[in-house]
């Protein structure tokens, strides 16, 4: 079956090459994550976390839609089918020489806050928020690439190396893997920063570098937040020199005062501290847009229904406080004997669940470890189009979203570009390698 004809290489990450194509039959374009490891099994990619997020966090507005997933099984190959999206945060500011005007940058970070709270209340933290997984169309916002996302409610310590290092936060730096949703917000100010300055705000040239950008402008946290992180981190000892931070205000002297604050508070130090997207939602800078939603979906619905006006507004309010109560039961992150208590993982519980989700009542945890990953090294993108549109394999499934009635089954264009190595890299080294290089008009330092 063609299913989709292939038309230009569209972005790549570490652990995929994504790909512009168009469906035969409806025309329509996509975008297909074509991943670089293979899965030996089709229970190993319903269980992968990237999917099972996309399925329990969606639809959203600002979340990437994730219309279906191609697996052919005699190979491995697996290949996300997304809806097609312009371009990503970083391509939006690279090489810019004029400021985005802060009303517009205002309403982007709005729209990815709203994703981060959808997310966290449904009990995930992405851990890899940085300009290149945020996508835009227009100027609508949404999150993607779900492929580093744990449940907030998993067993710490968190032991895989994640996240890229500059949006990396201060508890993901100095503890060895005791840090939750909050580091997300962490990555959201940077971002923020980065897209009104069109430079990165902490590039630090590794963890310790990290560290030290953070103090220059941040400065040192008080002592007993050092030592609390202290307790958790047994790789390093922390000896920073107490510094005053040099502030952020005079890096971004064309943002208004109160947008400046709000940054400042998703880079508070301490975790506990640090605004939740609840909160950020809620703060005076972010009101108007806030109001101006609410009013709209107000409007959307008396236009629906104009008759139920008492009735809808006893309902928003239940909503929003069940709502409320759902944020109040996220962990806290220094809750003594709580997450921040240091345990070893339990053997055949390595915390990589999810909340369960509807449709797979054995639960988000894989049955068995994921299997070492084969990675593909793809060729010359001009031989892509080819091996898609005429392959096809025949012992193919389609784990869709729903998954396809009557438990039919797809065809599956073959991807006869990719080759395989064997004793490929892992994924963790090539994050470092694959690193992007920024090229910001305001130094001439490389990412
Ligand atoms: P990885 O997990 O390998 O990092 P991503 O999901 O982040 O993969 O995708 C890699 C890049 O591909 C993104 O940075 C973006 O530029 C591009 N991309 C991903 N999804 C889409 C999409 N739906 N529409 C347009 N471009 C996309
Ligand atoms: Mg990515």
């Amino acid at each position: 079956m063609h299913k989709y004809r292939l038309i230009s290489k569209k972005g790549e990450g570490t652990f995929s090459e994504v790909l512009k194509a168009q469906s035969i039959k409806s025309g329509r374009y996509v975008a297909i994550k074509c991943m670089k490891n293979h899965f030996d099994s089709l229970e190993t990619v319903n269980n992968l976390r990237e999917i099972q997020a996309l399925r329990r966090l969606s639809p959203h507005p600002h979340i990437v839609k994730l219309n279906e997933v191609l697996y052919d099984e005699p190979t491995g190959r697996l290949a996300l089918v997304f809806e097609l999206m312009d371009m990503n945060a970083y391509e939006m500011i690279r090489g810019r020489r004029h400021y985005l005007t802060e009303p517009k940058v205002k309403l982007m970070m709005y729209q990815l806050i709203k994703a981060l709270d959808h997310m966290h209340r449904n009990g995930i933290f992405h851990r890899d928020i940085k300009p290149e997984n945020i996508l835009l169309v227009d100027d609508q916002l949404k999150l993607a690439d779900f492929g580093s996302c744990r449940g907030v409610y998993s067993k710490q310590p968190y032991t895989e190396y994640i996240s890229t290092r500059w949006y990396r936060a201060p508890e993901c730096l100095l503890t060895d893997g005791y840090y939750s949703y909050k580091m997300d917000l962490w990555g959201t100010g940077c971002v923020w920063f980065e897209i009104l300055s069109l430079f990165p705000l902490f590039p630090g040239t590794n963890e310790l570098d990290q560290i030290e950008k953070i103090h220059n402008i941040l400065g040192t946290p008080p002592k007993d937040l050092l030592d609390k992180f202290q307790r958790h981190a047994s790789h390093m000892d922390f000896n920073f020199p107490p510094k005053e931070g040099s502030g952020i205000a005079r890096l971004i002297p064309h943002v208004s005062h109160d947008c400046q604050d709000l940054i400042l508070r998703l880079l508070a130090y301490n975790p506990e501290e640090r605004l939740s997207a609840r909160q950020a939602l809620k703060s005076a800078y972010l009101r108007d847009l806030r109001e101006a939603e609410k009013q709209e979906s107000q409007q959307d619905r008396s236009a629906r229904n104009p008759e139920d006006t008492e009735g809808r507004q006893d309902e928003m309010s239940d909503r929003n406080e069940k709502l409320e109560e759902r944020e109040s039961a996220l962990p806290s992150i220094n809750k003594k004997g709580d997450t921040m208590e240091k345990g070893p993982e339990e053997a055949g519980d390595d915390g990589d669940k999810l909340p369960p989700i509807a449709n797979n009542p054995a639960g988000a945890k894989p049955k068995q470890p994921l299997p070492k990953p084969k990675m593909y090294k793809s060729q010359q993108f001009k031989t892509l189009s080819h091996g898609f549109t005429t392959g096809m394999s025949t012992g193919a499934g389609i784990v869709g979203m729903p998954p396809p009635a009557g438990g039919s089954k797809f065809g599956y264009a073959s991807m006869t570009n990719f080759s395989t190595t064997s004793g490929a890299a892992n994924a963790d080294k090539a994050s470092f390698a694959l690193k992007k290089k920024y090229v910001s008009p305001y130094t001439s330092k490389k990412r």
